[in-house]
């Protein structure tokens, strides 16, 4: 009920028009969505400065101690202002129905990709009191829009620490280490042996992605990498 009334006076406040060419009544036009770029080349989500297959974690990175992220796939990028825009207004303007054009782009690169089919996907998860503020999580929503055919869980990698937005900024270590401990696995047989895919929507230096692969492979995980629409 509340959900109806709030798209009614979006809709009287913002009328739908589609980010890229102004139609009316979509967010995004099949057109346009045609024309999203998808990256051509993808890297180590750790350095960000070594070209990988599949966005593979590069050799020197994966000798880290705390890495324990295998890889990142990066859908499309930010280069594309069409792109950019479209995430701003699913994450800030909560237009919570670009979850469906949003992970169609996810499905398609991850088609391109030819990395090995995952046994289990899972959404990067949200602090509740972050949840509460934004009424739904945006990974969660990608993940429930994405049609893939592969088992998903949404309930048994919580994060039970509250990270200001502040503090996500600084170096690498820094805020590797101002998340230890943020995640938590509640029933371990759920990933153990698993490979696993997680999603975001965007990452930028990967410590939360790594976090949770960390998590995820203390609770027996083989394998743990991302699949994310753009790199901030
Ligand atoms: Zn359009
Ligand atoms: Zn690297």
């Amino acid at each position: 009920m509340f959900t109806r009334i709030w798209e009614y006076l979006l809709s009287s406040i913002f009328p739908k028009r589609c980010l890229g060419c102004k139609v009316f009544d979509t967010w995004i036009c099949h057109r346009c969505h045609g024309i999203l770029a998808l990256a051509t080349q993808q890297q180590c989500p750790i350095c960000t400065n070594t070209l990988t297959p599949f966005g593979q974690t590069c050799p020197q990175c994966v000798q880290k101690t705390d890495v324990a992220l295998d890889g990142v796939y990066v859908a499309s990028t930010y280069q594309d202002p069409l792109l950019k825009k479209l995430v701003h207004y699913f994450k800030y303007k909560f237009i919570r129905e670009l979850a469906q054009p949003l992970a169609l782009l996810l499905a398609q690169s991850l088609r391109h990709s030819h990395l090995p089919a995952p046994d289990i996907l899972v959404a990067v998860p949200l602090h509740h009191r972050r949840m509460r503020w934004r009424g739904f999580n945006q990974s969660q929503e990608l993940l429930n829009a994405l049609d893939l055919q592969i088992p998903q869980d949404s309930k048994h990698l919580i994060r039970n620490k509250f990270t200001s937005p502040q503090v996500k900024r600084g170096t690498r270590t820094k805020r590797q280490k101002n998340l230890v401990g943020a995640f938590t696995v509640t029933d371990r047989t759920i990933f153990d042996g698993k490979n696993v895919l997680l999603i975001d929507d965007v990452t930028t230096t990967a410590t939360t992605l790594n976090e949770c692969a960390r998590t995820l492979k203390k609770a027996g995980a083989k394998n743990v990498s991302g699949l994310v629409l753009a790199r901030d």
